[in-house]
């Protein structure tokens, strides 16, 4: 039985002030109706520390929105994953669908990524998806299996790594991908980690769901096999939807 796992990306929102305020309000909107499943907030590199302790001793895990593939130097405006690990991140978001489209990110990069955060001792959550264009033409099969297969490239074993499917026309649009949408493509995706990883590893690999999640459709799309659990943009951004949306994964 996999346990479900939602985590929430404030994405480039909130000052660190007002992101305190949030993990507090989180923390206590979930009170300690969480523990059936893991969940997790991701706030901007400013705000991890202040999150870190804010959350301290409740089960609320800190997530990064991402990290760079290299120990230290000169990398203007990039973070290790080194610092990243002594702040207490446990999980860091790799190959988020804007990093891909706005900051050039490709699966070689992105499978850079991975492997950092493995060596560094953090999970990590791969981010797939197509675009619309794509999935108009039918290509989102071939699409997502080969993100799956270039962010994984080389990376041994899985256990420390969670997938998330998050079709690029449902982020942030309002638009969901139906729960029986999204479950042909979780299926999909277990399938090519069978091949890659054998059936034990399949069975076992957390496949989350992102793309206008809301209290009123996560229930429904937690519900379907292959879907454990979300990732969450917009709806992470309030309290009291963020801890519905967990619940509905409990
Ligand atoms: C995301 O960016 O990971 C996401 C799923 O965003 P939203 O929930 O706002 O669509």
């Amino acid at each position: 039985m996999r346990r479900k796992i939602v985590v929430g990306n404030w994405k480039m929102n909130k000052t660190v002030a007002e992101s305190t305020e949030l993990a507090s309000a989180v923390v206590a909107a979930l009170g300690s109706d969480c523990s059936a499943c893991e969940a997790g907030i991701a706030p901007t590199y400013p705000a991890l520390d202040a999150v870190g302790r804010t959350i301290k001793g409740s089960e609320v895990l800190l997530v990064a929105q991402n990290c760079h593939y290299e120990d230290d130097g000169a990398f203007t405006g990039e973070v290790s994953t080194g610092m990243l690990n002594a702040l207490g991140c446990s999980y860091v978001i790799i190959g988020h669908s804007e990093r891909r489209q706005y900051f050039g990110e490709t699966d070689a990069t992105v499978n850079l990524r991975i492997k950092k955060v493995l060596a560094a001792g953090m999970k990590a959550i791969l981010c797939v998806g197509e675009t619309l264009e794509e999935r108009e033409s039918g290509a989102f099969e071939a699409v997502v299996s080969t993100q799956v297969t270039g962010g994984l490239q080389g990376v041994v074993d899985i256990s420390d790594i969670v997938i998330a499917y998050e079709p690029v026309w449902a982020i942030g649009t309002g638009r969901t991908a139906s729960s029986e949408q999204a479950q042909e493509v979780h299926k999909i995706i277990r399938n090519k980690v069978a091949e890659l990883y054998g059936a034990p590893a399949a069975d076992a690999v957390r496949i989350q769901y992102g793309g206008s999640v809301k209290p009123s459709n996560a229930a429904e799309l937690f519900a379907m096999p292959d879907i454990d659990g979300g990732l969450i943009g917009g709806a992470a951004l309030k309290a009291e939807d963020f801890a519905a949306i967990v619940k509905a994964a409990c």
